[in-house]
């Protein structure tokens, strides 16, 4: 399986070399050439493996340069000891034929755990191949989940340090209290005075630096990144799809070869984009439903064909879904218009220099065909939460409540009753203060998110996941604060580089 980039379609490389450069030379993201067929007899062998075996043996198809045994190694290192369901990814009815893809069950309780637990291992696989057994060091700006994602999948992990970088007003306290009490040999975390924003612009020039590199590679060390254009982020997302088909198949809820419904609550169009790829290699989907919050862009994209980033930005219930630019949605566009960069190139010169592109004809018809799209704002998304639990005795969180209310929507004013897998991207206990006002009708009495946890579990009879419980009360480890002209200092104070 070779790979290319969606900027400049004449490229080659590996499976390797895609994770281990994260982005390609031109600006381009790293795609399969092809796309690896599957019939139903290799879907109904799923049935009866672990998460571990069916992520094997998806994984073997696209990552044709790491070996059956490094594989192996890999998916029981990112998949063993560390989720807190035995299933990894379990599947749940909630009612009739509509099904809850939990996500959330790993150490930090979102989804992208699913991805950043796997990634350590392919990527020092890939540095092994192609950057000669260099360290590898990781550098994050975060805005909240992403950072301590990343610090779980690449703790203590051999070959590689990790950084992360966060501004030290702009999270929650429970997510300040999660990084900076991070345990692990290969880690540094160090707030940023400032916001997001200057965090990222920081960690970009670091990474830009050419001293910094060269300091770096006297040290036999080497940057990646962990961000979610990286296809070493994507290419597990894929395999809980055909997990969870394997599932419902396993449990006689649909006949191996029915068609089933997908909704994923959506962002930067890694995880839908994930379920795409899942459809195109043969697993039996009728629609992609695609979620959004009041951040529509995507919604108004994919119907019209229309992509508009000039428009306000809405701070929302279901942050991390807070997106004006949805970097995965290019992947999909190169694909459809033919593995064709000319015309990639075109619509993103376009975004560019007008803030919108608008695809052919012919591009829209292909896009509508596969996706349905829909939105809703922060009242719909409490009141989904609130009927979901009373209706259902389900608690979700503010994201998975998106997915859910645009789904009955989809439902409703289609009439398609196909089976359907909605993806539940975080545990309600990472958004206690928004899952809490919606269960209670905002009558409730903690004024701290530690007090929420608690008076969510008790108004709802349901447990908070352990580790935001014992986080309370946790002493800091890391309490530095720095400013953006002092992040490289940081970074090799960090490193022991001074
Ligand atoms: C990142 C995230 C999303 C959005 O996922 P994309 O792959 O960016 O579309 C949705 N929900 C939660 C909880 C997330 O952390």
């Amino acid at each position: 399986m070779e790979y290319t980039s969606t900027r400049n379609n004449r490229l080659r490389v590996s499976a390797s070399f895609a994770i281990a450069n994260g982005i390609s030379e031109e600006g381009g993201l790293f795609v399969p050439t092809g796309i690896p067929q599957v019939d139903k007899a290799f879907i109904g062998s799923l049935c009866g493996l672990s998460y571990i075996g069916r992520a094997k043996k998806i994984l073997s198809l696209f990552l044709t340069d790491y070996s059956e045994e490094e594989l192996e190694a890999d998916v029981r290192g990112a998949y063993t000891g560390s989720f807190a369901s035995e299933k990894v990814a379990p599947v749940v009815n909630l009612r009739d034929n509509v099904n809850i893809l939990e996500l959330w069950h790993g150490p930090t309780c979102a989804f992208k755990d699913m991805a950043l637990q796997l990634l350590p291992y392919l990527l020092t696989g890939a540095a092994r191949r192609v950057s000669g057994g260099k360290e590898t060091v990781i550098l994050v700006a975060t805005s909240g989940d992403t950072g301590k994602a990343a610090l779980e999948g690449f703790k203590d992990v051999p070959g590689t340090r990790i950084l992360v970088f966060f501004p030290s007003d702009g999270v929650s306290p429970m997510q300040k209290l999660q990084m900076t009490t991070q345990e692990g040999r290969n880690v540094g975390v160090c707030a940023i005075k400032g916001n997001f924003d200057d965090a990222q612009t920081g960690v970009k020039q670091i990474f830009t630096s050419a001293a910094v590199k060269a300091k770096l590679a006297e040290n036999n060390m080497t940057f990646s990144s962990a961000n979610s254009i990286n296809w070493g982020r994507l290419v597990p997302q894929i395999v809980y799809y055909f997990s969870a088909y394997a599932d419902l198949a396993a449990d006689g809820r649909i006949a191996l070869g029915d068609e089933i419904n997908i909704t994923v609550p959506t962002g930067n169009f890694g995880n839908i984009l994930a379920a795409y790829y899942a459809k195109e290699m043969g697993l039996p989907v009728h629609k992609l439903i695609c979620a959004s919050n009041e951040n529509d862009v995507l919604t108004e994209f994919l119907t019209t064909g229309r992509y508009n980033r000039i428009r306000p930005f809405h701070t929302t219930a279901s942050p991390s879904m807070d997106i004006l630019i949805s970097s995965n949605l290019e992947r999909l566009l190169f694909h459809l218009a033919g593995n064709d960069s000319d015309e990639t190139n075109r619509l993103f010169a376009a975004l560019k220099e007008k803030g919108e592109y608008t695809v052919s004809a012919g591009m829209l018809e292909k896009i509508r065909a596969l996706f349905a799209a829909g939105c809703t704002d922060d009242a719909g998304t409490k009141a989904t939460i609130a009927e979901t639990f009373n209706g259902c005795g389900y608690l979700c969180d503010t994201h998975t409540a998106v997915g859910l209310h645009v789904y009955n929507d989809y439902r409703e004013k289609t009439g398609d009753t196909t089976p359907a897998v909605i993806a539940s991207t975080a545990s309600p206990y990472k958004f206690s203060r928004a899952v809490l006002g919606a269960v209670t009708n905002d009558a409730f009495t903690a004024d701290n998110e530690f007090d929420m946890v608690t008076e969510l579990e008790e108004k709802t009879g349901t447990a908070a996941p352990e580790q935001l419980k014992t986080l309370k009360g946790k002493t800091p480890r890391f309490t530095d604060v720095c400013t953006g002209d002092e992040m490289t200092g940081r970074v090799y104070g960090l490193l022991g580089l001074d």
